[in-house]
């Protein structure tokens, strides 16, 4: 019992899915089979607990639902929106072997915006009466880790180099997938727990976190992500070639300002950041817009839903193909040449493995390239601290309680695992918490 997607909702830049009515949520949480020892709830990474909120729904307790999900869950409102639920607890749900899977994220965001305007009483500050914890990043890691540190009664502060908390999802996450109420929510929950954040201090330089342990922080957990974007060489040269990051964060701050009008883009990559950033370009009013991969249709990682969505918004596939050659004037891009590609070897998705097919050319005009290819940490990772352990991309090692190789250092979220989902980071910040109380006591 989804709601449908509503086309007019994402070329207005408004979630594309309605939220479900008091009625449609009473009937939904009617379908539940309230399972002992409920599969949903062990397929959420953070813990959220779906199990106990529909519960708590289907007996009419709907600020105690709110209650469960903000109190699991610091982002609860964040993943109600863009949780993979698919894949996760809608996937385990046991209703699944009788019909659709109950709605999961429906009902989370129908509890937690109950919970917003019906005024949840704010969360309690902690008593900060066991000592300072620094956490580096205010995304969904950062957020999660520090929010259980101070319900912990840790006094913490979080540095954040940009101007304003939430990571990728505040930054980048199209507004036709998320709303904006939403993060702000769960920047004031957490917030109310007597989080500080220090905005625009980056940490970058060599021994800074060694400063942060001798400064007086007991122990230091690091949530900075990924914010190092691939580019093909390839384009290196050109202006009208940008990767995605810039490009969606552009869209999130100041859209009115981007105008695609007869314009033609070229996406290259085939994941769900590729068709964030295509369908971001076609509700701009760009004329074209061409998905270049080198997966074929049925091996892109994007969802299924996804694709459906950007085959509904009329985006040009060209799937199981490589960009061979730029055409341009001066330092402007005006087409790109291609060809078709086949694997060398079965299942393995790498630029290595492909194998162009003679005969399968093809020629684009584009007025715009904005590379979607993947993103790995920032150069000052491996400065943090003189000795802590990454591997080449710069992606830091911990042990199963999120410690590094430095004593009071810990790590989580897309830092650790390269690049996964909101409510792994959240998970992972959780557990660090947990470690970091364990080593401090
Ligand atoms: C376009 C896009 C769409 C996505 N869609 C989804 C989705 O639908 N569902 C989903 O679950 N996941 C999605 N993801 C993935 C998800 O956003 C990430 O897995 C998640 O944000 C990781 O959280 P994090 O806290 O580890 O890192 P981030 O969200 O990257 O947060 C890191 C924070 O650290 C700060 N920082 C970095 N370096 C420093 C420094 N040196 N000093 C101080 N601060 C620093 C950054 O500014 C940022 O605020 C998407 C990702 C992208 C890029
Ligand atoms: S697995 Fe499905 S049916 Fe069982 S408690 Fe969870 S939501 Fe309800």
């Amino acid at each position: 019992m989804k709601k449908p997607i509503n086309l007019t909702h994402i070329e207005q830049f408004k979630p594309m899915r309605e939220p479900l009515s008091l009625q449609d949520a009473i009937k939904e949480s009617n379908r539940c089979l309230l399972c002992y020892d409920a599969p949903c709830s062990e397929a959420c990474p953070a813990g959220t607990d779906p199990a106990k909120f529909i519960r708590q729904l289907r007996f009419y307790n709907y600020k105690g639902a709110a209650r469960t999900i903000r109190k699991n869950n610091i982002l609860g409102s964040v993943c109600a929106f863009i949780c993979p639920v698919e894949k996760l607890c809608e996937q385990k749900c046991s209703v699944v072997a009788l019909e659709d899977p109950i709605n999961i994220s429906g009902l989370q965001r129908f509890a937690a915006e109950y919970g917003k305007d019906f005024g949840l009483e704010p969360l309690q500050k902690g008593l900060k009466n066991k000592g300072k914890v620094a956490v580096i990043g205010a995304g969904p890691a950062g957020m999660s880790c520090a929010a259980e540190l101070a319900k912990k009664n840790y006094d913490v502060t979080i540095f954040e180099k940009e101007s304003s908390c939430g990571g990728v999802p505040e930054l980048m996450i199209p507004d036709f997938r998320l709303s904006r109420e939403a993060i702000d929510y769960d920047i004031k929950n957490l917030l109310d727990l007597g989080v500080e954040i220090k905005y625009n201090s980056k940490v970058g330089s060599q021994d800074e976190i060694k400063n942060l342990l001798s400064d007086g922080y007991k122990a230091v957990f690091v949530g900075t992500g990924l914010s190092e974007p691939y580019e093909l060489p390839l384009f290196n040269k050109y202006s009208n070639a940008t990767d995605y990051i810039s490009f969606l964060r552009s869209i999130k701050k100041s859209k009115e300002k981007i105008n695609l009008k007869g314009k033609n883009v070229a996406i290259i990559g085939g994941g769900s950041v590729a068709i964030d950033s295509a369908v971001s370009a076609a509700v701009l009013g760009a004329k074209k817009v061409y998905l270049i991969a080198l997966e074929h249709l049925d091996e892109l990682p994007a969802d299924k839903e996804e694709i459906n969505l950007a085959h509904t918004l009329n985006i040009i596939f060209k799937a199981g193909s490589q960009v061979t050659e730029v055409m341009a004037k001066e330092n402007q891009i005006t087409g790109l040449k291609g060809k078709e590609i086949e694997w060398i070897e079965p299942n393995k998705f790498i630029p290595a493995n492909a194998k162009q097919i003679d005969g399968t050319d093809f020629s684009l005009n584009v007025d715009l390239v904005v590379q979607a290819i993947g993103t790995k940490p920032g150069e000052e990772i491996k400065k943090f601290a003189f000795g802590l352990k990454t591997d080449e991309k710069g992606i830091i090692a911990v042990k199963n309680n999120y410690e590094t190789n430095i004593p009071g250092v810990f790590a989580g979220g897309d830092v650790v695992n390269g690049g996964a989902t909101v409510v792994q980071a959240v998970g992972d910040g959780k557990k660090a918490a947990e470690s970091i109380d364990s080593y401090l006591c």
